[in-house]
Formats: structure tokens, sequence, C-alpha cells
């Protein structure tokens, strides 16, 4: 049956005049409609969370009723937490037992921010004796959070947890390929959280250049939270610059090195450079996409990362065994498979290479090895997919220089045993996470965010809320003598 969604504003479900399909990656087929929001659609959600934050009751409750909220979306999310990662899988492809550890994620974020909501608080500044000077945190006020399809409950919620929790009202916009998750969580708490007043969150779905820059680019917004690419981070830019100015903060992409020396255990290095780059079909914006290795042990490192490349097992997502999932749509696919007919120009083909011939029905792309150096194309370009160039290096100082050598700063890992090179390392590298004999764990308690084109701002941790606060500076005089001045 072909689910009909409509969105969520004001605390009701609203239908629109267009409607889009949405289909699973793995089969091909359309599992669900939904709106397919135009300027005017959005302007309406972005009116109903503008009336929420400037009259109702969501500005004068407290910081303990909201905190509770975000407990009570927390307990939700995780009493449905089956229903949601399957949901999930069936929209975006990635592993049932990924999407599972995603959902719980994003319970913990709920939580997290749910606990900070009280702990919000300014500062008092030593001004001289006559004065008392102190600072207060405010919400910002209607913000609009546009996220992409790679993780897409949990990316919402990293950015929601925050917002709420902050005391902001919000109108969301899932990735059009990627809305069910989203608009599932607001159908629950819609129905199990009457408590949560109406036009708080709203959830809108369409197309990003219609939809999210009506977001982007409306007056009665006041800071936009975008995660997607860097080319649209920039098109976000022009539309704040063109509107109202309002904050910003962006989650960008990466081309992350994953550095490895010799001395590094070679059997766990070579499943952390496969990890790090394959996990969630390489849909991973902190990807470590470039694979350093050491000139020494190069060749002994590709032989091993191709015969574990050959076990990795592609398949139905829903089935708990699979390693790997199509990648989200078939126009994604067909972006990954071109770019990897591009990098067979300039670089060396280790392994895949092409679309997996035995799963023809759906978007699965074999994960794909080449070695180059990091001038070839396929070494500097986010291909956001299951693609890794191995690219070998001389010494320390050579593996930080490529590791650098690119416009993004998002995250790298560095793996040896030698702890003193592995700190010199992680100093000399401009990313904003960078991990040690590890890569990709995640925790909400640390910042996210990257350096140069990889973004502005950071999410999750006591930071990521902070993006969501005015800082006021209040002055009291205490002085009793007149100003005297004129
Ligand atoms: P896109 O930039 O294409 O889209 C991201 C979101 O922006 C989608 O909701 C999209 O809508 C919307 N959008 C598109 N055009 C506009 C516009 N002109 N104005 C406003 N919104 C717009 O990215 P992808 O969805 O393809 O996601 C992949 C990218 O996200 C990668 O570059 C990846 O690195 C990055 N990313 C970064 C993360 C980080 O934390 N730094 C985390 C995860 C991903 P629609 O899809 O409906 O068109």
């Amino acid at each position: 049956m072909v689910v009909q969604h409509r969105n969520y504003v004001g605390g009701e479900w609203v239908s629109v005049s267009a409607a889009r399909e949405v289909v699973n990656p793995a089969t091909g087929a359309v599992i669900a409609t939904v709106a397919e929001s135009s300027a005017a659609d959005v302007a309406a959600a972005v009116r109903a969370a503008r009336d929420a934050f400037d009259s109702g009751p969501w500005r004068t409750a407290t910081a303990q009723a909201r905190g509770r909220l975000l407990f009570e979306m927390a307990r939700i999310v995780r009493e449905h937490a089956a229903d949601l990662a399957h949901l999930e899988t069936r929209n975006c492809g990635k592993p049932i037992v990924e999407s599972e550890m995603d959902v719980q994620d994003a319970a913990t974020c709920l939580e997290y921010y749910g606990g900070l909501a009280t702990k919000i608080h300014g500062e008092t500044l030593p001004v001289p004796d006559n004065a008392l000077n102190l600072t207060l945190k405010e919400p910002v006020g209607v913000v609009g959070l546009i996220v992409p399809w790679n993780y897409p409950l949990l990316l919402a919620m990293w950015k929601l947890g925050p917002a709420l929790s902050a005391g902001c009202t919000v109108v969301l916009k899932p990735a059009e390929q990627t809305p069910l998750s989203m608009l599932e969580f607001a159908r629950l708490v819609h129905e199990h959280l009457p408590e949560l007043p109406p036009g708080v969150l709203n959830v809108v779905t369409g197309d990003g250049p219609v939809a999210g820059r009506a977001l982007v680019e409306s007056m009665e917004v006041d800071q936009v939270a975008f995660t997607g690419g860097t080319e649209t981070g920039r098109e976000v830019l022009h539309g704040v610059a063109r509107s109202n100015l309002k904050k910003v903060s962006l989650e960008l992409g990466g081309k992350s090195p994953n550095i490895f020396f010799s001395d590094c255990d070679l059997d766990a290095a070579t499943d952390g450079a496969l990890f790090g780059v394959f996990i969630n079909q390489g849909e991973v914006c902190s990807a470590g996409s470039r694979v350093l290795v050491q000139r020494t042990i190069a060749a002994e490192f590709l032989a091993r990362m191709r015969e574990k490349t050959a076990r990795i097992r592609l398949g139905d997502p829903l089935d708990r065994a699979t390693k790997m999932g199509p990648v989200v749509s078939r126009e994604h696919m067909e972006r990954v498979l071109a770019a990897i007919e591009r990098g067979r120009a300039e670089a060396r083909l280790v392994a895949g290479g092409g679309r997996a011939a035995a799963l023809p029905a759906g978007c699965f792309v074999e994960p794909t090895i080449f070695e180059s150096d990091n001038a070839a194309w396929i070494a500097r370009e986010e291909i956001f997919g299951p693609v890794v160039t191995v690219i070998p290096f001389d010494d320390e100082a050579d593996a930080i220089r490529i590791a650098n050598d690119t416009p993004y700063g998002l995250a790298a890992a560095v793996w040896s045993r030698d702890i003193f090179r592995c700190l010199r390392v992680v100093k000399a590298v401009r990313a904003g996470i960078v991990w040690v004999n590890t890569m990709q764990p995640c925790y909400v308690e640390s910042p996210w965010g990257g350096y140069k084109q990889s973004g502005h701002g950071r999410e999750m941790s006591l930071q990521g809320q902070d993006e969501f606060l005015e800082t006021k500076q209040v002055h009291i005089n205490l002085s009793e003598a007149p100003l005297a001045w004129y």
C-alpha cells in the first residue's frame, strides 16, 4: 500500500496541491507519496512557527517543561524504535542494523538536550563596581532546519533536540528522497504528546530549490541550520544574504583522510580503512574516502583491503547479515557510477568499479577502491558513495601535507602504535574531528563540525545548543550619582 503523507503545520496535517513519490532504493518500488510544498506552503508553516514563538505558550514554558517534553520524545522514539528503523531502511537503503543504531542515537540526542534545557544560563561580568553586568541566554526564535538523506532521522534530531531545548520553534524540511522517518516522528509526537504546543514543531516536505529555498529566504525565519553539500551550502549563504541576514550554521561535505603508518596493526587497520569509508554505503559526510598509507606497507595494505572488500555482503538492507545496502536513489547511483568512470581515467582501479550485477532491481554499487596520488579528480571530489582512493605517502610530513591538501576539513583519522606521532598528526591536521586508531565513533556529548569548506558552527555537545541561543547583555547602573554630562 502506498501511504499518502501531508505536511505537519501548526499541530495539524495539512494537504497541499502537489505530491511526490517516495521510492525504496533497494527495490525501486514506490512506498509513499508526500507533499511537494510550494513557497506558499512553507510560508504557512513559518507563520505557524512564528505565532507559536511570538505568542504561544512555548515562550513562557519553563526550562523544566521543555526538558520533560524532550525526554518524552526520546521515550516515544525508543518505544517505536523497531518501526522507525524499518521505515528508515526501506526509505534510504541503509542496513537495518545501522538504522537501529541511528534510532537509538536519535533518542539519546533528545535525552541529552532534554537534560541541557535546564542548564542554559548566562554570566555576570566584572565591570566597575557602580554597575552590575550580566548576560541572558535567549532562544534565537523561529529556525528552519534543512537535513540531507544519509541519516534522515538522526541528523534531524541533531538539530531538533538543541533547537527545542533552547526554546526555539522549528520548521524542518527533510531531504526529498527520505522524508518518511521524520514524518513518522511527527505523527508519533502528534499522537502521544498533546502537551507540545501547536506550531512548535512543523515538518514540510518538498524540493530543496523550492521548499528549502523558501525557508532560507523567509523574512520571518530567524536562523537556518543546514546540513548538505558544500555547493548547496554556498546557495544557502547567498539566500541568507539576499533576505534578512538570518543566523546560519552549515554542516557540509568532506574528503576526509584516514592515515595509516607502517607500524599500525595491519588487520585492525584494514578493517578500519574499510569501515571508515563503506559504512552507510559511503554516504557519510565524514567518510574516510582518502586512505593515506605509508608506501612501505601500501602493497600489502591494498591486497588486504581488496581481499576483505570481496567479502562485504551487499543485498537486502532488511536482512540483518547485510553489510551494505543500495545507495539512496537511482539518480545518485548514476552519479556515483559516472564518478567511478571518470576515476578510471586517472587512477588504478583495485576493486569494484560498477553496479552490483546480482542485484539489478536496486541501486547497488560495488564497494570500489582506487589507487592514485592526491591530484587525481577521484581523490579530490566528494563522491558520497562506496568509493575510496588509496594514496601512498613517504613520511609523516608527506602524510600531513596530503591530508591537508583539500578544500574540506571535516574529519581525519590516524593509525600508529607511536602515540607521539599520532598526537603530532592530530595537531597538524586541519579538521574538526580527528580520531586515533579508530574512525567514525560519534557522541552527542562531543562537538561535530568542520574547518575550511566543511562548514560553520558545531552540532551536538554544549556548543550545538549555543548555536540556537542569542546572548543578551544587560547592564544595570547601581550608582545614585547623576550622569551630569550636559
Ligand atoms: P544537498 O545539499 O543536495 O541537500 C541537503 C538538503 O538541502 C536537502 O534537504 C535538500 O533538499 C536541501 N536543498 C537543496 N537545495 C537547496 C537550496 N537551494 N536551498 C535550500 N535547501 C536546499 O545534500 P545531499 O542531500 O545530497 O546530502 C549529501 C551532502 O550532505 C554531502 O555533501 C555530505 O557531505 C553532506 N553532509 C554533511 C554532514 C555534516 O555533518 N557535515 C552530515 C551529512 C551529510 P532536497 O534533497 O529535497 O532537494
